[in-house]
């Protein structure tokens, strides 16, 4: 997908939201490449397995679309040449994806907002006793860079 993404071609991925934070989930990788990604939000598992490609194909069946789909599972996927199918295929999608929540990665350790002081040496998560006046909001991955260790009583 995200060399079909490069290519150009318009892509939008849609996940089961019990999954899609899930250390196996590729959600974030397909959002750090630019490929917008929602989750469905509502009871029940995202059980819709299908692709629609180029207003004309549909690909669906009980793939899972997963490595262990690719590897190790009995799956089956079918695909149906039909743009009249397809249509109602990317309907469907549409209405998914319009009540679906975007998918919002969670900051890497290192983005994340520390503090620091004018005169310590130290970096500090918001609220430490260590923090008496004139903390500084800075990246964990800047603070890191400019020597500041961690605070032994917050462990930021
Ligand atoms: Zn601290």
């Amino acid at each position: 997908m995200v060399a079909a993404k490069v290519r150009g071609v318009k892509i939008r991925v849609l996940l089961d939201g019990d999954n899609v934070d899930m250390n196996y989930s590729k959600a974030e990788s397909l959002v750090d490449n630019g490929i917008p990604v929602r989750h469905e939000t509502g009871a029940g598992l995202m059980h819709n397995k299908f692709a629609v490609v180029d207003d004309s194909i549909t690909l669906t069946g009980s793939f899972n679309w997963t490595r262990a789909a690719e590897s190790a599972n009995d799956e089956n996927l079918l695909k149906i040449v039909s743009p009249e199918l397809a249509a109602q295929y990317a309907e469907e999608f549409s209405e998914l994806w319009g009540i679906a929540a975007v998918f919002v990665p969670a900051p890497s350790p290192q983005q994340e907002t520390v503090y620091v002081t004018r005169t310590g040496s130290k970096y500090h998560r918001a609220g430490c006793s260590c923090l008496r006046s004139s903390c500084i909001p800075i990246s964990k991955s800047e603070a890191i860079r400019r020597g500041y260790t961690p605070c032994s009583r917050c462990n930021p």
